[in-house]
């Protein structure tokens, strides 16, 4: 084990020193060229150097004098298997630790990462919520995001890191509808959570722009992919433009969740496999790979330098690239040490930072090899866990719109489905409180309250689905209200709030629940979509807006979890009553009441409370809109809620204070 942070290339105008931990190695050679390929123009052999091992660490390294910069490099290593010292290897590979990459990954660059700043970058600081139960989340795909014309982007930005630096786009260009960073502006989230962006491997970065994943395939993990760049031989522009795109978020009040993949890799022909035999990645005992991701090649974070290698590496986007917060995939894949340990690395940076991820594994039952159960950050080990590292909670997802099961068929408590209500209960409480049921997690912080995201159905497509429509494109009332019915359930729920971009204009992807690599009719946003769909972005805006002036649904602590109170209702009607016992009390709205009715009926509810209820509410949310606006006064704790409808009612005594 080596706990230095000084693998890689270390740059200077005077000298680069390159680092390997190799341990298993017999010989370690620095190769260098004038390009990232040898395509290019320009493509030059410019000779290597031997590196020495350190013993004691098992680190190979070498000085090499000159101004390296823009150097592109690789190493050969000739090493043995940690399993098996007679078999033994030898890979040009790149570096373990790049930076910088040229086209495809294949060749690391030594880099001068202060020349990859855009200007003004000195200033560009973190964008992050006071607390981490204030995260409002939109994920985004960098392509989906603008590569359709809607988008108003200019032909050559879109679908690249630059689209986010285009100010003033607008729907069609038109003049009129804003779209892209100026429409988050106006949606009024917190943050966005950018699907891959690292160097990942199922793109070729010299092929045609029409080529289309999602990028979980990661190959480089400290650089960023070069396809969404204007220029992926280069391997500063990449870094510069991604640079750009956080600048222009932060500058649009927006912070940037980075999606990491460390648990699995696009192939085992990596750098970590060339450098260090059999080491990084967990292995059956018959010799296969371990495939707990599905994904295959399941990596090791429970080995001392994949775990430092995690730790440096999310250390590393945090101060190099100002990401405001990390969405770990598969997080199961990976030990609770290491989680923690992420955690604490990065409380020394900004204790704000977030961090959450999915707290499975890809292949159920679980593959027994690599790490046991009661050492994954799974789900059921949340009190393991640092209460500021989030899980998805598929508890409320599946409550609210159905499960996965039958390829998306199952019904939930929207579509009306009796025996979902506890469910809801528990998820609009954030699953912490036993009070409820279903607690699984220490604090409304360590939950992630969605109903969809980029896997599986959209909300939009799961109800079309469950309904048997394939009126994608439609705008059929019912379907529209069972929507906002799911909405008003995300937005009153505890823990952090989290949307797939345009769940708020009925985003879909036409029924497919795997467009990883279904191209971009499947995938892109189509923005004309925030006109059709105007009045559910407003009823999501709105909601978002409620959210907002009330600290109760944001409380990081169990104060307002410990205030609620649930009425007693008829099946598929959820009401709770909730008082502002928060530090903003007097400066808020005092009591609310949040009422869903998935029935199709007229149900009438009677308020209770653990305490005097109002003697009237006004409503700021029903079936048709919701906002900081008056929309009526009701008398009394009786209150009648049409079919398949909500209502937020509001201690009408405080409502000025909103
Ligand atoms: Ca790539």
């Amino acid at each position: 084990r080596y706990n230095g942070t000084d693998l890689g290339a270390t740059y200077t105008k005077e000298a680069t020193t390159f680092k390997v931990w190799a341990p298993t190695a017999k010989s370690v050679k620095v190769n260098f060229y004038a390009t990232g390929s040898d395509k290019e123009e320009g493509a030059k052999d410019l000779g290597s150097k031997e590196l020495t091992l350190d013993e004691k660490t098992g680190v190979y390294s070498v000085k090499a004098d000159g101004d390296l910069a823009n150097t592109y490099y690789t190493y050969t290593v000739t090493a043995a298997s940690i399993a098996d010292s007679t078999k033994v290897t030898t890979k040009e590979i790149p570096d373990v630790y790049s930076v910088a990459t040229g086209v495809n990954g294949k060749r690391s660059m030594v880099c001068d990462l202060s020349s990859t700043n855009p200007e003004g970058w000195d200033q560009d600081k973190h964008v992050l919520t006071d607390d981490i139960a204030d995260a409002s989340i939109w994920e985004i795909h960098v392509k989906d995001f603008s590569y359709s014309k809607s988008s108003g982007v200019s032909a050559k930005n879109r679908g690249k890191y630059l689209a986010f630096t285009e100010l003033g786009t607008t729907l069609n260009n038109l003049g009129s509808i804003p779209t892209c960073v100026d429409y988050l502006k106006e949606l009024g989230i917190s943050y966005v959570q950018i699907n891959p962006m690292y160097d990942f491997g199922s793109v070729d970065e010299a092929g045609s722009d029409a080529q289309f994943n999602w990028g979980y395939d990661p190959v480089n993990y400290n650089v960023p992919e070069g396809s969404y760049s204007s220029n992926p031989y280069d391997g500063n522009v990449r870094i510069n433009e991604m640079k750009q795109m956080i600048q222009a978020l932060h500058k649009a009040g927006i912070g940037v969740i980075m999606d990491v993949v460390y648990n699995h890799m696009y192939n085992t022909n990596t750098s970590f496999q060339g450098t260090v035999p059999d080491y990084y990645y967990r292995m059956n005992a018959n010799g296969t790979w371990s495939n707990a991701s599905g994904c295959g090649n399941d990596t090791a974070s429970e080995r001392a330098m994949y775990h430092n290698f995690m730790v440096q590496s999310v250390n590393y986007w945090a101060t190099e690239y100002h990401i405001d917060g990390f969405r770990f995939d598969l997080m199961g894949c990976h030990d609770i040490t290491t989680m923690n340990k992420l955690r604490d690395e990065l409380d020394t940076i900004d204790k704000r930072i977030l961090t959450y991820g999915e707290p499975w594994t890809g292949t159920w039952p679980r593959d027994p090899n690599g790490i046991a159960n009661s050492s994954a950050a799974l789900m059921d080990n949340a009190s393991k866990l640092n209460p500021r590292v989030g899980m998805f909670n598929d508890k409320v997802r599946d409550a609210i719109r159905g499960s996965n099961d039958n390829y998306g068929a199952a019904s939930g408590y929207i579509m009306g489905a009796s025996g979902f209500d506890a469910a809801v209960k528990a998820g609009e409480m954030a699953n912490t409180s036993t009070m409820w049921g279903g607690n699984w997690s220490k604090a409304p912080t360590q939950t992630v309250t969605y109903s969809c995201c980029h896997d599986n159905l959209t909300l939009w497509d799961k109800i079309m689905k469950v309904c048997g429509s394939s009126d994608y494109d439609g705008t059929n009332s019912t379907y529209l209200a069972m929507n906002k019915l799911a909405s008003v359930i995300e937005f009153t729920s505890q823990g952090v709030n989290f949307t797939i971009a345009g769940e708020e204009f009925a985003r879909t992807k036409y029924g497919e629940d795997n467009s990883y690599n279904k191209g971009d009719s499947k995938n892109l946003i189509d923005w004309n979509r925030v006109s059709k769909y105007s009045d559910l972005v407003s009823y999501y805006k709105g909601l978002r807006e409620i959210r907002s002036v009330y600290s109760p649904f944001t409380d990081s602590s169990m104060t307002s979890v410990n205030s609620s109170y649930f009425c007693s209702t008829p099946s598929g009607v959820v009401a709770y009553t909730m008082q502002n016992k928060t530090a903003n009390a007097n400066k808020e709205w005092g009591m609310i009441a949040v009422i869903t009715n998935a029935t199709t009926n007229t149900q009438t509810v009677k308020l209770q409370a653990g305490t005097t209820l109002p003697s009237s509410w006004v409503t700021v949310a029903n079936g048709n809109s919701a906002g900081l606006k008056n929309l009526g006064t009701v008398n009394g704790s009786t209150v009648s809620v049409p079919a398949r409808s909500s209502l937020i009612l509001v201690d009408a005594s405080t409502f000025d204070r909103g």
